[in-house]
């Protein structure tokens, strides 16, 4: 212990015990504990209580209905005075944690969740411990990004100037890569005269993504001063997957016109049907036109780990940009995403140049070349790195692969069982982890009494279907439209759904479905 501490603390609770001269310890102002013994096992306690939560994760409904005097005291105002934090649980336990979306239950399947681990769960716990601002700087938060980041490169063969960062999740990761995108197109000038000045690089740009790529594409579009309509929807093929033909006849309509296309959007991993485009194609096309390709990878990136399924992203190390989720297929809590820019001094260009009160000096605290708000939008940043870096560490890239391979045989033994099944029918192709089907009895023409369902009588059953699905928690496959037709979307994401749970899911579905048709 440092000699000086002792006296230097005597110092202080005699400065401290004059009320005018600053708080005394535990006193007002200061934040931490004042009963350290009491905090200390009340957090042991509530620790053993998230790990019982973990180990028992099958247990009970997916979801549960939140009764009305729970959603009444999660209204209450502002907390002025403190409370014991035994109540602070107590409303945890009974209001908060049985009312979750049900994301780490085996049964849960909907839309594309990852379902957490408690090795992740001890991760948030530290780094909220450490409470690392990774904006920049130098300490050793910065370089566990810097690693993570050399992993990524690592597993999609990306070169040693691609820079990247752990972004809140592939929303924010396309802004970032589009915006990379844009300014190589406007060489900057939409950075220092903006998009809308006649000389700002901004009129006609255009960009291409299929009707399936993911609403957040859309969104950047807009957010980047694009315009949503500057995204031109290219047709995809029976896969679900970007055709590139048209993409290339796309382009070449655009550029007679006299627009300038600058970035096409490709999906590893689409959200409708798992469908991955086929990238080395694309890339082939965007060479010849000079335009920039983004992947978004937001979960198809994580096929990378798994050993049959990798080669399905075969081109993905061509990408300029790559955007993916730590937090879905990879199961890091949320949130977890990642940009990686094949061009690292472009995206410096695009976010760098600090303010005078962000100066780094040569050593110290202060020291570092580039930082990570050098890279992005974000100043302050959590060390969401960390989880990342420590689910890796503990579980290994191979296992998380492994949970990717059993998620996609699944899907295939559920497509199968759809298949086989009269009453049910699959509405979309499904060769990844994604299986979209309805309740649909066929009629037997023998019987003279039997009328065929309507596609709107269908649709209303299969609503009424899985809303009863969803209300007693049997499972949690979330609503698809396809055309016309409303359906049952599973997505496989999930490292802990058995053979078993998928059965006593498609059990519940007959059993529904029947028990619901409209008689007459
Ligand atoms: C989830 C998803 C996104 C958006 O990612 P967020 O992490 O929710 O921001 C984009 N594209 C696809 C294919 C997705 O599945």
């Amino acid at each position: 212990m440092d000699p000086m501490t002792d006296e230097a603390s005597q110092d202080q609770a005699e400065t401290q015990s004059d009320e005018s001269d600053g708080a005394p310890e535990g006193g007002p102002g200061r934040l931490d504990p004042t009963d350290w013994t009491d905090f200390r096992n009340q957090a042991h306690q509530v620790v053993d209580e998230l790990i019982n939560r973990f180990q028992e994760a099958d247990q009970g409904p997916v979801w549960r209905p939140i009764p009305d005097q729970v959603q009444e005291n999660l209204q209450s105002g502002l907390p002025r005075d403190a409370q014991p934090l035994e109540d602070v649980l107590d409303e945890v336990r009974e209001d908060i944690l049985p009312y979750t979306l049900g994301n780490t239950h085996p049964r849960f399947f909907g839309w594309v969740h990852g379902s957490g681990t408690p090795t992740g769960a001890l991760a948030e716990f530290l780094a909220g411990a450490m409470n690392a601002n990774t904006g920049g700087r130098h300490h050793a938060p910065i370089l566990v990004e810097e690693q993570v980041v050399g992993w990524v490169r690592e597993l999609f063969g990306f070169p040693d100037e691609a820079t990247g960062m752990v972004v809140s999740g592939t929303s924010m990761a396309t802004i970032v890569g589009l915006a990379t995108a844009r300014r190589r197109t406007t060489r900057g000038r939409d950075r220092t005269l903006g998009l809308a000045h006649p000389e700002g690089g901004g009129q006609g740009l255009v960009g291409y993504a299929t009707a399936d790529g993911h609403q957040s594409i859309k969104d950047a579009f807009s957010l980047l001063g694009l315009g949503a309509d500057a995204l031109r929807p290219v047709a995809m093929l029976e896969d679900g997957s970007m055709d590139p033909e048209a993409l290339d006849a796309a382009i070449r309509r655009d550029l007679d016109a006299g627009l300038t296309p600058f970035a096409v959007v490709a999906t590893a991993g689409s959200v409708t049907c798992g469908a991955v485009d086929d990238l080395t194609r694309i890339r082939e096309v965007t060479r010849q036109h000079g335009l920039w390709m983004h992947v978004d990878g937001a979960f198809g990136a994580a096929l990378k780990l798994a050993p049959t399924l990798a080669h399905r992203l075969e081109g993905i190390q061509e990408a300029d940009s790559l955007a993916f989720d730590f937090h879905k297929w990879f199961h890091v809590p949320y949130e977890a995403g990642f940009i990686l820019i094949r061009d690292g001094a472009l995206h410096r260009a695009t976010f760098g140049g600090r303010a005078d009160y962000l100066t780094s000096l040569d050593e110290g605290p202060a020291a570092g070349d580039t930082w990570p708000c050098d890279l992005g939008p974000e100043l302050s940043r959590g060390f969401r790195a960390f989880k990342v870096w420590f689910t890796l560490q503990h579980l290994g890239a191979n296992a998380i692969g492994q949970a990717v391979e059993t998620n996609c045989r699944q899907a295939r033994s559920l497509a199968r069982l759809v298949r086989d099944e009269a009453e049910l029918e699959l509405l979309a192709p499904a060769d990844l982890n994604i299986v979209c089907f309805r309740f649909h009895p066929r009629v037997d023409s023998d019987d003279p009494l039997a009328t065929p369902l309507s596609q709107d009588e269908l649709n209303e059953l299969n609503r009424e279907v899985l809303l009863e699905l969803h209300r007693r928690g049997i499972a949690v496959p979330s609503p698809i439209r396809r055309g016309d037709a409303f359906g049952l979307r599973v997505c496989l994401c999930n490292h802990r759904t058995t053979g078993k749970d998928l059965e006593l899911m498609v059990d519940a579905v007959l059993e529904l479905g029947r028990s619901l048709m409209p008689v007459g």
